[in-house]
């Protein structure tokens, strides 16, 4: 859950998580709470060198985060605009949402 966040220390891959707390919301274990490094967000008229730049560096956050699948999952459904969510930009989300459209009506058919 993207908001204002920075990346707290970051768990080690590979490494297992406890389970969760079911009756915790997801966004509380977010890994991005602070994002004081501004990582998560475009700055507006952010150059595309920045950019990418930027959201490689949320991704690599995101991949240790232990609610990735629910924060995207969230994203997907609102859907979010803007912003990296579970490790996926805006347009990595549009695209993933354009193909579960076309899998949905392939299958109706
Ligand atoms: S997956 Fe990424 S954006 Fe989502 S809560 Fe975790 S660190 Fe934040």
């Amino acid at each position: 859950m993207p908001q204002q966040r920075s990346p707290e220390p970051e768990r080690k891959r590979g490494t297992s998580t406890p389970p969760r707390d079911k009756d915790t919301p997801w966004h509380a274990e977010a890994v991005c709470r602070r994002d004081e490094a501004g990582l998560f967000f475009a700055p507006s008229k952010e150059p595309t060198a920045a950019r990418l730049s930027r959201e490689d560096a949320a991704k690599r956050v995101c991949a240790d985060c232990p609610v990735r699948v629910e924060c995207r999952e969230h994203a997907l459904v609102q859907p979010e605009p803007y912003g990296v969510w579970g490790g996926l930009t805006a347009a990595e989300r549009r695209v993933l949402l354009a193909r579960r459209r076309r899998r949905a009506v392939t299958t109706a058919r």
